[in-house]
């Protein structure tokens, strides 16, 4: 089964919580050793737990996934503990909302320290372990504001810092595709995590509702087949690529 995950090392940052928390379970479930990598241990610890209730071998690491260091430290753990990594899931982000005559420096910059310069990172620490083998899956999370402009956000840094996501899959995902390392993105549209449920962002749920072709929300179980299918050996064609999953709403 080409779907399967079986004998796989997998790593997926933001795992404490949301989306990434789902991404750990559907890939655990599929068959690969997860690494729960969160800024919050306590998170990434309550998650790692719920796999291994499952029979799932899984760890929980504490990063920020900004620091260079952090991002060392954790591939350095994962390898020392099962040897290699095979799929990376660089799904932590932060996205906050103010009108772009009033963002601040400090927004910007932590917004693309975490969502962007984060992503490379890990891109970067994974990907030199995957050249090496000649094998590997990187699976970023964007966002369906990668392709629009939702209304009426005001996410001046997070629409920016998304767009750059994709740049980023595409650009790596053709430097090294002929050695064996796939780096693809998923775009949810609006996702019912902890995330929107924020005082940012609680007031504008119900309006991006009306946006939605679908009707309602995305829960995190619309996401899990597709970061099991491409992690896995289903999708070594597919490379740059960017999977929106939004209800149609990047269309209206
Ligand atoms: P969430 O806020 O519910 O969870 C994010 C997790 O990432 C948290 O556990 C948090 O502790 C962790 N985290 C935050 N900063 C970190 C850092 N610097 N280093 C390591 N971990 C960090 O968010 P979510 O809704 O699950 O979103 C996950 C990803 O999906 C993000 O990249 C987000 O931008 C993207 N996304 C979410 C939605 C949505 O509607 N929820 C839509 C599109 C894209």
């Amino acid at each position: 089964d080409r779907l399967r995950l079986d004998g796989k090392v997998a790593y997926v940052t933001g795992g404490g919580q949301g989306i990434g928390r789902a991404f750990a379970h559907a890939l655990g479930e599929a068959g690969a050793k997860v690494a729960i990598v969160d800024l919050v241990l306590a998170k990434a610890e309550v998650v790692a737990e719920e796999l291994s209730l499952k029979g799932i071998k899984s760890i929980a690491l504490a990063a920020d996934v900004s620091k260079p260091e952090d991002v060392q430290r954790i591939l350095d753990a994962i390898v020392a503990r099962w040897g290699t990594v095979h799929i990376a899931c660089n799904n932590a982000g932060i996205n906050m909302n103010s009108a772009s005559e009033d963002t601040s420096l400090e927004e910007w910059d932590k917004t693309f320290n975490v969502n962007l310069r984060g992503l490379f990172l890990c891109c970067q620490a994974a990907g030199r372990i995957m050249l090496k083998q000649g094998y590997g899956k990187i699976i970023n999370t964007a966002s369906m504001a990668s392709l629009i402009v939702p209304h009426p956000q005001k996410q001046l840094a997070y629409n920016a810092s998304k767009a750059g996501v994709v740049k980023l899959t595409q650009t790596l995902g053709t430097e090294w595709i002929d050695r064996g390392v796939r780096v693809n993105c998923i775009s949810p549209g609006i996702v019912d995590t902890p995330l929107i449920h924020s005082e940012d962002l609680k007031p504008l749920v119900q309006r991006w509702l009306t946006d939605i072709p679908a009707g309602k929300l995305a829960q995190v179980t619309d996401l899990q087949a597709a970061v099991v299918y491409l992690a896995s050996e289903a999708s070594d064609y597919m490379t740059g690529h960017n999977l929106a999953i939004e209800g149609g709403q990047s269309l209206w």
